[in-house]
């Protein structure tokens, strides 16, 4: 028995054609089926369906063999008890800071000033801004981050950004690149060992495919 965990949306889609090549076909479609434990066309492979964030702790828990996550959520993770064998170079994006247009980041930045930044990526940002010897105070929040600096809760965010098309929307600007972010696949320690003969094909399958679509579009 093999177990998949992956993420509703765009995780999921661009895994299905890497799973294809692989040779394994979701029995569903979570997106239409309320089901959150799907079948899949071999017998013993099985996908479990879990929050983005939730994908590491499934597998570093091993109630799930093999996961699909974002490298933003590996970074808040922390990635401890996970393989990480592969970059799928999907779901690709950047982690960015961004503020509203016309924000003065690079003079309060100068002027050491105490600066508010909003964000689901604590742990992430927290880094970011100690290796530049920043001092900022960090908001958790859970999701639309780009409320922040409009609604007077911080003067900046820290969130993932791949069109740009929701700051523009929200009149913000990115005054800092983090990290470029794509998903990789993520293996629990003892399901390598114990299911070798299960784990290794498939992904060397994936390997295989992320490499052929690399040398298509380049
Ligand atoms: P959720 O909203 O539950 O976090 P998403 O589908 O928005 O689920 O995000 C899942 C993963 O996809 C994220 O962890 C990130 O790695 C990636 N991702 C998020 N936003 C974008 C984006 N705008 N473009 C590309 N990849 C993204
Ligand atoms: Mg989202």
């Amino acid at each position: 028995m093999l177990t998949l965990a992956l993420s509703k949306g765009r995780i999921f889609n661009e895994t299905l054609p890497l799973l294809a090549a692989a040779g394994i076909v979701p029995a569903e479609d979570p997106e239409s089926s309320r089901r959150l434990i799907i079948g899949t066309n071999q017998a013993g492979v099985l996908l479990v369906i879990v929050r983005a964030s939730d994908v590491p702790t499934y597998v570093a828990h091993g109630a799930a063999d093999i996961g699909v996550a974002g490298k933003d959520v590996l970074l808040e993770h922390g990635g401890e008890g996970l393989y990480q064998p592969l970059d799928l170079e999907i779901a690709r994006c950047r982690m960015a800071v961004a503020t509203k247009r016309g924000f003065d980041w690079a003079g309060m930045v100068q002027r050491g000033a105490r600066i508010r930044v909003a964000t689901k990526y604590v742990k992430t940002a927290r880094e970011h801004f100690a290796a530049k010897g920043m001092h900022v105070d960090l908001i958790k929040l859970y999701g639309s981050m780009e409320l922040a600096p409009l609604a007077g809760l911080a003067d900046a965010i820290v969130d993932l950004v791949s069109s740009g098309n929701t700051l523009k929307a929200n009149d913000l600007v990115v005054v800092e690149d983090i990290l470029p972010v794509s998903a990789r696949l993520i293996v629990n320690p003892a399901a390598l060992k114990l299911k070798r003969e299960l784990v290794q094909p498939l992904l060397e399958a994936m390997r295989n495919a992320v490499a052929a679509r690399r040398s298509a579009a380049p």
